[in-house]
């Protein structure tokens, strides 16, 4: 981590809900979770564009849902999380932090969900599951994201690996890697999003839906 990434992890030190907690969590139970830094940019971009209905592919332990939908009341989240220790911890979780109105957890794999969701638009959408499914899940699932609404993807630049896939030796995490590649090539290229990828933390896309202004 460099010099400014600590800085400003310093200074959105003092912002922090008490959700925050769960990170330790995390750490300790090797969950992988969004990041600090990108998670800030995110609910950035959450107040700004005020989403009502959120779909979130991959809950782990609930902690990025929770974060979501403590920004307003009248957020909902959708999240959908196929292991099975980590439905539980999400369910424990949502009721101890007394989000249980606010986030609905569907239990399953996010490649079969589609009619289990399917009974919102949605105005945000968050991936970050599988890393070499991205694209199948962002095909399945921005059908219902609504005109002019956002698809939001972590870990697009995977450990450093996705700009250089040289260093990576291992053929399973190559042919991952290539998939983030191949990902990131055909939405930079898709003519029905405009995209932005930011180098904050693992790397994060953000897509519009629509033909911007
Ligand atoms: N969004 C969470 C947060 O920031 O707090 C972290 C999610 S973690 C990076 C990814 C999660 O996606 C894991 O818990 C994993 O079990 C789940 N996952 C991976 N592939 C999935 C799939 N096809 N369907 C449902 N869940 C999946």
């Amino acid at each position: 981590m460099d010099n400014n990434q600590l800085y400003l992890l310093k200074l959105h030190e003092q912002t922090d809900a008490n959700i925050e907690s769960l990170r330790a969590y995390a750490e300790e139970n090797h969950v992988p979770i969004v990041d600090r830094i990108t998670l800030e940019m995110i609910k950035q971009v959450i107040r700004l564009h005020k989403p009502t209905h959120i779909l979130e592919i991959g809950s782990a332990i609930g902690y990025s849902a929770m974060q979501f939908a403590s920004i307003s009341k009248d957020i909902k989240v959708t999240t959908i999380e196929r292991d099975t220790e980590m439905i539980n911890r999400a369910k424990a979780h949502f009721e101890a932090y007394q989000f249980k109105d606010q986030v609905r957890l569907i239990e399953g794999d996010a490649l079969e969900q589609f009619e289990n969701v399917n009974d919102y638009t949605y105005d945000m959408i968050f991936i970050d599951a599988a890393k070499a499914q991205s694209k199948k899940f962002f095909e399945l699932y921005t059908p219902l994201l609504r005109e002019g609404g956002v698809v939001i993807t972590d870990n697009v630049l995977y450990h450093g690996f996705v700009s250089d896939i040289s260093v990576v030796r291992r053929r399973n995490l190559r042919q991952m890697v290539k998939k983030v590649q191949e990902y990131n090539d055909w939405l930079i290229n898709n003519e029905n999003y405009t995209t932005n990828f930011l180098n904050i933390d693992d790397g994060l896309a953000i897509s519009i839906k629509g033909v911007s202004i």
